[in-house]
C-alpha cells in the first residue's frame, strides 16, 4: 500500500498523537512514580511535576526522552539499516551524557559499556552488552525498551514485515530478554493498526507476530489484563506486568472524561512505575483517539527534553511517518522477510543477527552458512558454506515453495547443532552473504 497522510486529516491526527499521547501519559504519571506523591483513589493525577528528577509541571522523563532520539534517527534516515540502529544507540549514549533527567539500571548498565565503541559497531555492541547481561542474569524483561517503541510503529505505517523485524532490533539494544522485545513487536502492531484505523485492535488477536512458542502465554496475559484491574498488575518493572497494566487501563478506564483521559486516569492509578506504564498506554491510546482527544491543559504543560513542547512532538511523528513512507520503496525483498519470519516463527530468529546487504536480518545460524540465491534465470539456489570456506550446493529448483523448506530445514539442522555465538559478517554484502540477489 501507498499510505496518502496529507489528505487525511483524521490520520494525521492520530499520528500526531502517537508520541503526544506517549509524552502526556509520561508527564501525567511522574509525580507519582513509585509512590513519590499521594494520589487518593478517586482523585484525577495532574501534571504537578515532582517524582524523581525532581521534574518540573508538565516534564516528561527518559520514556519520552529516549522515545525521542528513536523519532529524531527515524525522521531523519529511517530505521532500516544499521547505521540508523547505530545512531540510536549514539543518541542514547549522548542523551546518558547530557540530558538524561534519570534512567533504568539496565539501560545504564548496557550503554554504559559502549560509550568507547567506534560509530559503526555502536548497535552491534550494545546488543552483545545486552545479549551477555541476559545470560549473566537472565533476568532482562524489564520495561525501559517498551516505554520507548512508539516510534518504530510511526516510520513502518505501510510495512508491518519489517515493523516486526526493526521493533525487537531496537528492543534489543539494550534489553535482550525475548519478553522485552516480544511486547515491542506486539505493541508497535497494535499501534500502527491503531493508527490506520482509528480503533482500539484486538490485542490477543495480534500475538501471531510472535514467535510461535509463546503465542500462547502472551494470549493468556493478555487476556489476564482484560479480565482484571490495572493494580494488579503492580508492581510493572517487568515487561510483561507492565503492558498488562497499559493494556488493563486501556479496558478498564476510571472518573470522568474522554476515553484517552479516563483511561490515563487508570493507568496513573496502578501504580508503582506510573509514568512508564501511563507512556504506554499513552501512545497507542494517542493512536486510536488521535491528538485532538488530549486536553488542552496538558497540551499546554507537555514539555522536557531535548526541549521540545506539543507542537515539536506533532511536527516530529509527521516526519517519522513520511520518511517511512518514502523509504518503504526500500522494504526487504518480499521473499527474504517471509524466511525472516518463517525462522523467527520456529524460535530460530534470537540471539543471532545477520547483515544482508546493510539490513539486519535475524537467523539461527553461526559462523556457518546456509545461503539462499536467486540465479540470473530466476531459479533458486540453496548453498552450504562451511567453517573453512567449504562451499556446496544443496538444491537448485525453479519453485520457491522448495527452496525455502530446504533454507529453513538446512537453517533448522545447522541451528540445533550450534551454540549461540555473535558473529556478524564484516562487510555487508560481501563474500559471506547469506542472501544474495542479482
Ligand atoms: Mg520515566
Amino acid at each position: 500500500m501507498t499510505l496518502r497522510v496529507d489528505s487525511d486529516p483524521g490520520l494525521t491526527d492520530r499520528i500526531e498523537g502517537v508520541l503526544l499521547g506517549a509524552a502526556c501519559g509520561d508527564a501525567l504519571g511522574v509525580p507519582y512514580e513509585f509512590g513519590s506523591a499521594p494520589l487518593a483513589p478517586d482523585e484525577p493525577p495532574r501534571m504537578i511535576g515532582g517524582g524523581l528528577g525532581p521534574y518540573a509541571p508538565g516534564e516528561w522523563s527518559d520514556d519520552t526522552q529516549m522515545a525521542v532520539v528513536v523519532a529524531r534517527v527515524a525522521a531523519d534516515q529511517g530505521l532500516r539499516h544499521v547505521p540508523a540502529l547505530d545512531a540510536v544507540v549514539q543518541g542514547w549514549v549522548d542523551w546518558l551524557g547530557s540530558g538524561a533527567t534519570d534512567v533504568g539500571t539496565q539501560t545504564r548498565q548496557v550503554l554504559g559499556t559502549v560509550a568507547g565503541t567506534g560509530p559503526s559497531r555502536l548497535w552491534w555492541s550494545s546488543s552483545a552488552a545486552a545479549a551477555g547481561l541476559h545470560r549473566r542474569t537472565g533476568q532482562t524483561a524489564g520495561n525501559g525498551s517498551l516505554m520507548r517503541t512508539a516510534p518504530v510503529a510511526l516510520a513502518f505505517l505501510d510495512d508491518p514485515a519489517t515493523l516486526t523485524l526493526a521493533a525487537r532490533w531496537v528492543s534489543d539494544a539494550t534489553h535482550r530478554d525475548p519478553l522485552a522485545g516480544d511486547a515491542c513487536v506486539l505493541w508497535c502492531h497494535a499501534i500502527r493498526l491503531a493508527v490506520l484505523d482509528g480503533v482500539l485492535p484486538d490485542l490477543a488477536g495480534l500475538v501471531d507476530v510472535l514467535p510461535l512458542a509463546r503465542q500462547g502465554r502472551w494470549t493468556s496475559w493478555i487476556v489476564d489484563a482484560e479480565r482484571r484491574t490495572p493494580s494488579v498488575f503492580a508492581p510493572n518493572g517487568y515487561v510483561v506486568s507492565a503492558l498488562q497494566a497499559a493494556w488493563s487501563a486501556i479496558r478498564h478506564p476510571v472518573g470522568d472524561g474522554s476515553p484517552l483521559v479516563t483511561s490515563l486516569n487508570a493507568a496513573v492509578h496502578a501504580g508503582d512505575d506510573t509514568d512508564t506504564v501511563a507512556a504506554i498506554a499513552g501512545a497507542l491510546l494517542g493512536a486510536v483517539h488521535g491528538a485532538s482527544s488530549i486536553p488542552e491543559e496538558w497540551l499546554a504543560l507537555v514539555h522536557g527534553w531535548p526541549g521540545l513542547r506539543a507542537d515539536d512532538l506533532r511536527d516530529l511523528a509527521r516526519r517519522v511517518v513520511d520518511r517511512g513512507v518514502e523509504l518503504a520503496v526500500h522494504r526487504a525483498p518480499d521473499e527474504l522477510v517471509e524466511v525472516a519470519e518463517h525462522l523467527i516463527a520456529r524460535g530460530l530468529g534470537e540471539g543471532y543477527d545477520f547483515v544482508v546487504r546493510g539490513r539486519l536480518v535475524p537467523s539461527g545460524l553461526s559462523s556457518e552458512y546456509i545461503g539462499l540465491e536467486q540465479l540470473d534465470d530466476g531459479t533458486y539456489r540453496v548453498w552450504y558454506l562451511g567453517d573453512w570456506g567449504t562451499q556446496r550446493s544443496l538444491v537448485e529448483t525453479g519453485d520457491w515453495a522448495v527452496a525455502r523448506a530446504r533454507f529453513v530445514e538446512e537453517s533448522v539442522r545447522l541451528a540445533q547443532g550450534r551454540r549461540p555465538r555473535w558473529k556478524i559478517p564484516d562487510e555487508p554484502g560481501g563474500k559471506r552473504r547469506w542472501w544474495h540477489q542479482r
